[in-house]
């Protein structure tokens, strides 16, 4: 009897007790499955392929170099086009011509190359992906987000430029060269002579057009008078300023390419150069006016002006050009070739 009055009790307990510790809500409890359930009844999904997903580069891995990367403090081990890869992505908006990408991927190759070869700024590393020190550089994963949808296409292409200009440079007299580039120049490029004071045989001055497509292009930077005056005496503690604003920056000499050789800021004598650094300007083809009281620069063109010039290649390849003439109108004397990367750098 007593055994059976303690089973009275315990099934009291669970009739009125269960109910109440249970959650409130029973339609919400009975829709969820318990885990075993779900993965009988439920096929995991299939991981997408490669190819779905977005950006492949078939073949990277058959490079004839590695380079060594230096990317946010961390150094890796890249096939030479993988790395190329990213630098063109990251260079040339996707958008461009097929000629020009090329044309880019030629001229990022044969820079790293060139950097292989002679040294860089770097110990540890080949290169880095600072753009203002070596190229910019950016990894498939973050090639993907930027792209979003379009991911696959502007990937397929890049990969295209890159892939089916393997091994190619281009050379002068048989080596190598310094094959720097820019966003835009304005009329003409500008010579090496021109911008860093050293003559490179490739690196001239030549005619440029169609970069007005660039966003970039035209730009204005303006400076309240006492900025101005403090930025430039940073530098130049003598420089005088007690007259009109107009009149601070005069003497503007052009070079041969029509940018900015030097003018005098506040009496001192300053290099077009010199002007663009100090007062982080887009180009050194520019204009100086006073508007409301305030000093602008007007700049067009950017970047330094050195051999090719991006949307200079792409209005080249709009009209017909192909990569390597784009290439050898950029970099006079030169010639586009394949050659086996691994004997044009020492190891
Ligand atoms: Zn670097």
């Amino acid at each position: 009897m007593k055994k059976i009055a303690l089973s009275a009790v315990f099934l009291l307990l669970v009739v009125f007790l269960v109910p109440l510790l249970m959650p409130k809500n029973p339609a919400v409890r009975q829709e969820k499955p318990s885990l075993d359930q779900v993965l009988q009844s439920t096929p995991l999904p299939e991981a997408p392929s490669d190819s779905e997903s977005g950006i492949i580069l078939p073949g990277a891995e058959n490079s004839s170099l590695t380079v060594r990367l230096l990317a946010e403090d961390e150094v890796l081990s890249l096939p030479l086009e993988e790395y190329i890869f990213g630098v063109v992505a990251s260079e040339m908006p996707a958008s461009f011509e097929i000629e020009a990408l090329k044309a880019q991927a030629v001229a990022a190759r044969t820079y790293t190359l060139y950097r292989l070869k002679n040294g860089g700024a770097h110990d540890e590393a080949d290169v880095c992906a600072e753009p203002s020190c070596c190229k910019a550089w950016t990894d498939t994963a973050a090639l993907e987000e930027k792209w979003g949808g379009d991911g696959a296409v502007y990937g397929e292409k890049i990969w295209q430029a890159v892939s089916s200009t393997a091994d190619m440079a281009v050379l002068y007299e048989g080596e190598p060269i310094d094959a720097v580039f820019h966003s835009s120049s304005a009329d003409f490029t500008q010579s090496a002579l021109q911008v860093w004071g050293r003559e490179v045989e490739y690196l001239q001055s030549v005619k440029t057009g169609g970069e007005e497509a660039s966003s970039r292009f035209l730009a204005e930077k303006t400076f309240a008078p006492e900025d101005f005056k403090a930025i430039f005496h940073s530098h130049y503690p003598q420089a005088d300023f007690s007259g009109s604003t107009e009149g601070w920056v005069s003497d503007i000499a052009l070079n041969d390419s029509g940018a900015v050789a030097g003018c005098k800021i506040g009496g001192v004598e300053v290099a077009g150069t010199k002007v663009r650094e100090i007062f982080s300007l887009q180009s050194t083809r520019f204009e100086y006016s006073v508007k409301d009281g305030a000093a602008v620069f007007s700049t067009r063109g950017y970047g330094h002006g050195v051999g090719m010039s991006q949307y200079g290649a792409n209005a080249m390849a709009l009209e017909g050009a192909d990569f390597r003439e784009i290439l050898r109108h950029y970099y006079t004397g030169t010639e586009v070739k394949k050659i086996d990367p691994g004997t044009a750098v020492p190891g």
